[in-house]
């Protein structure tokens, strides 16, 4: 099972599910041996374990915007991630590019910032909780699997939810 993609069920009275503890294997019969855990060196939370994401792609058109992004995730304590686009352009590292071929998540909220919405993108966030797609085009595949949806110029869009954002929290 990958982390996070299955929700957690109510444990009640008429639970069919019986809790049984069990030893832990030893390692000989693990398939896999934990050698060491190396935390990154960022202090945000890695994007898998983030409850909420704050992605951006190409519609951000240089690395240098992606301030936009960690400006508004820094106000709501998100984690910021990528399409494959900007990692293959080299604006960001392959370790936040969220896809098919990078990271599969399931925040509770994950804003899409200038992300079509390929179908390579949307395997890897389409577990999502909420997704909040800012989009200039208003025929972008991501609308198709958006919560909320605003069509506007992203360069105008983000600044002003950062700006409410630090307004109420
Ligand atoms: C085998 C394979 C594996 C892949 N794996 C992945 C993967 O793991 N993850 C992944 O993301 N992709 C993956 N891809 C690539 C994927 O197909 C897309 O090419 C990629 O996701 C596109 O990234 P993007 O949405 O940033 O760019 P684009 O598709 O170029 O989209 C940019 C968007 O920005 C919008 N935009 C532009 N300017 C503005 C503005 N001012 N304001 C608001 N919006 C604006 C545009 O309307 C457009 O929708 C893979 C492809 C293949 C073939």
């Amino acid at each position: 099972m990958r982390a996070n993609q299955l929700p957690v069920g109510e444990v009640g009275a008429a639970s069919p599910v019986a809790l049984k503890e069990l030893p832990a294997p030893t390692t000989s019969g693990l398939g896999t041996l934990i050698k060491a855990v190396v935390k990154g060196a960022s202090e945000k939370l890695d994007l898998t374990e983030a409850n909420i994401i704050v992605a951006g792609g190409r519609g951000l058109k240089e690395a240098a915007n992606f301030k936009l992004l960690n400006d508004l995730a820094d106000v709501c304590g998100a984690t910021v991630g990528a399409s494959r686009a900007v990692v293959d352009a080299g604006w960001v590292p392959h370790t936040i590019q969220v896809g098919q071929t990078g990271k599969t998540v399931a925040p509770s909220l994950y804003i899409a910032v200038g992300i079509s919405g390929a179908i390579q993108h949307l395997a890897g966030m389409s577990g999502s909780k909420v997704i909040v797609a800012i989009n200039k085009d208003a025929n972008a595949p991501i609308f198709q699997k958006a919560t909320y949806g605003i069509v506007g110029d992203l360069f105008e869009v983000v600044p002003a939810i950062t700006q409410e954002f630090k307004a109420i929290l």
